[in-house]
């Protein structure tokens, strides 16, 4: 049997059990293992590992096989690092994450979203669009496919989206109300005229400035929906600039 001791730090920790989050985790093992396999069976998905790195020996590769008595470091993505993730960043989400697709749509980001998709689909879609994979699930990220993800720890959806805003630093991208948040569109602006009887009567006695989705047509206004949105994602924004 062969012993090896893993120090994680700081949100890697969240995939502990609680007893064991402090972070320092020691593992028997049998046989040749990889580095990879040994931190995903403590439960930490290897898209949120920003490096591993063995005492004595520095960084080291997935492959790394762990030899008896070694101390394994693995660190997390830290918000300011430089990153790999697709700039600006583009999404696809779990079945699960629908209302933080719209949020995230209405927030200027290109996030793909369909209840239907399995993991088999969501897993391609995120490696053959270099799209980070937004999910619920820790399994569906410990795919190897998979090279950029994250693992919601919240789950009400306005506190994702403050999750993913400050894990990915999204501020600087940020552009409110340009997306369809039903189908992931970019809108175009519309004149009135165009859209005017598709309105409530209301509306249309009281806006003057719309966007439509040439995909689904849905018009877009300034509403008082608008304005709940925006005071959310003001918070959010804040939020993640304080760190
Ligand atoms: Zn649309």
């Amino acid at each position: 049997m062969k012993r090896a001791r893993f120090h994680l730090y700081g949100p890697l920790r969240d995939f502990l059990p609680r007893e064991q989050r402090h972070g320092i985790v020691e593992l028997a093992f049998r046989g040749p293992q990889t580095v990879k396999h040994l931190v995903e069976s403590l439960g930490v998905p290897h898209p949120e590992v920003a490096r591993i790195e063995v005492q004595g020996r520095g960084p080291v590769s997935w492959k790394h096989l762990v030899e008896d008595g070694e101390t394994v470091h693995v660190y997390p993505y830290r918000p300011g690092e430089a990153w790999p993730f697709p700039h600006p960043p583009r999404f696809v989400a779990d079945g699960h994450l629908g209302r933080l697709t719209a949020y995230l749509r209405l927030m200027g980001f290109d996030t793909l979203y369909n209840a239907a998709w399995e993991d088999p689909q969501l897993a391609h879609l995120a490696a053959a669009e270099e799209r980070i994979l937004l999910t619920r699930d820790q399994g569906l990220l410990k795919r190897n496919q998979v090279r950029f993800g994250y693992w919601l720890r919240a789950l009400r959806p306005e506190e994702q989206l403050r999750e993913v805003v400050r894990y990915f630093q999204l501020q600087r991208w940020v552009q409110p109300f340009r997306r369809c948040a039903k189908c992931n569109t970019p809108l175009e602006e519309v004149a009135k005229e165009q859209v005017a009887h598709r309105l409530p009567e209301y509306i249309r006695l009281h806006h003057h400035h719309f966007r439509h989705c040439p995909q689904c047509q849905r018009v877009y206004w300034a509403g008082s929906h608008v304005t709940r949105l925006q005071a959310l994602f003001q918070r959010v924004l804040d939020e993640a600039a304080q760190g």
